[in-house]
């Protein structure tokens, strides 16, 4: 058996070598490393995949999100929902930009924004929603965006661990992730379901007038050259990951079908079982970012022990939620309004995840988990 990662970027490097090499050397022989052709191109590329009017193009996940939100001209005091179970990343920002972050609880089945406590959240100083697709499956955005209309609402979609999931919305549209809100950030880090081989993000949105005040964002706020008529930061994504994006994206849906079905193999195995709980469907694709598993015996730390003992590997995303880290807790927060995330916290553990896992390391992880789980 080959042996099993939680994520295999190798072998999946091996199958697209040759397309990945030549395109890197390009970028090598016309050493355009900053704002080159394949920027360019990518951009180009990934409007196309999405259906977006607009995509610019910058350094990492964490900025596209920061960003975001300085293209939309939050203010210090505004204050920001987002959900309680999710990477820190989402609230740093917030946070880092001395917005507000309200973080609220989320759906026990699939793990997003919950809406009634969004709802709830909602004060004058509200200014915008950060729904987070968490795991590769859209939150409620129909929901979401109803909220946002009624209370002039901007909502930023977190789109890092979604991209190439579809949305179909109330009237039967069908959008991609992250193209919903006002607009959408997503990272490129190399586990995500689209990944470069470093640091690489994305901002999405369908508005011209916010895509041109980004676009000076990300270049220090630049429109003119020289001339900085707002404060930008400094986020690029480079030639050389830009290349390898451009090799990739045509595979995207290849590896989020690969995803799919892996969830389906994994889904199978622990079918009848009465401990382990496989992820929730909702009415959305699920593009399987993370495969995470509730564990109901309270035994969820002890399997975590027995599978590192083992061999396979796994993780917990995420072990403390936001509202109980130190950087982000707040005297407001009640712990009885954290229901869903204060259990999630004990209950969940995602398994090996990649466009490369066989049917042998399926049966080997699925059946090790029965087997210790029926002790
Ligand atoms: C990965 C991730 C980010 C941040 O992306 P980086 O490229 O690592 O900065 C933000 N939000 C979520 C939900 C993520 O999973």
């Amino acid at each position: 058996m080959k042996k099993i990662q939680m994520v295999d970027l190798k072998g999946q490097y091996n199958d697209i070598k040759t397309i990945v090499n030549d395109s890197i050397q390009e970028v090598l022989e016309n050493s355009a490393f900053i704002n080159g052709p394949k920027v360019h191109e990518f951009q180009k590329e990934l409007e196309n995949y999405l259906g977006v009017k607009h995509v610019i193009p910058c350094a990492n996940g964490t900025d596209a999100l920061q960003i975001a939100m300085m293209g939309l001209g939050l203010k210090p005091g505004d204050e920001v929902i987002t959900a309680d179970f999710t990477f820190a990343a989402t609230v740093e920002v917030i946070a880092l930009l001395q917005l507000t972050p309200v973080l609220v609880d989320v759906n026990a089945d699939d793990f997003n924004i919950n809406i009634e406590a969004i709802k709830k959240a909602i004060t004058p100083k509200t200014k915008a929603i950060v729904p987070v697709h968490l795991f590769g499956q859209c939150a409620n955005m129909d929901a979401v965006m109803e909220i946002a209309n009624e209370h002039n609402l901007f909502v930023i979609e977190d789109n890092a661990q979604a991209i190439g999931a579809n949305y179909t919305n109330k009237n039967g549209e069908t959008v991609k992730a992250g193209t919903i809100g006002h607009v959408g950030a997503t990272s490129f880090f190399p586990s995500k379901n689209l990944g470069c081989y470093g640091d690489g993000g994305a901002i999405f949105t369908n508005n011209d007038d916010l895509a041109h005040t980004i676009r000076g964002i990300v270049n220090h706020g630049m429109y003119k050259r020289y001339h900085h008529d707002v404060v930008g930061v400094n986020s690029r994504l480079d030639s050389i990951q830009a290349a390898v994006l451009n090799a990739k994206l045509p595979n995207l849906d290849k590896y989020n079908e690969a995803r799919q079905n892996a969830a389906s193999k994994y889904d199978e195995a622990f079918s009848g079982n009465e401990v382990v709980v496989t992820p929730y469907r909702n009415e959305q694709d699920h593009v399987f970012h993370q495969y995470t598993l509730k564990i109901t015996n309270g035994k969820r730390d002890a399997l975590v022990k027995h599978l590192n003992d083992n061999s396979i590997p796994c993780g917990v995303y995420y072990p403390i939620p936001l509202h109980k880290q130190k950087a982000y807790t707040d005297e407001r927060y009640v712990e009885s309004e954290f229901k869903v995330t204060n259990q999630l916290v004990e209950e969940v553990i995602s398994l090996p995840m990649h466009t490369e896992l066989d049917d042998e390391q399926i049966a080997h992880i699925t059946s090790t988990i029965i087997n210790f789980l029926n002790e």
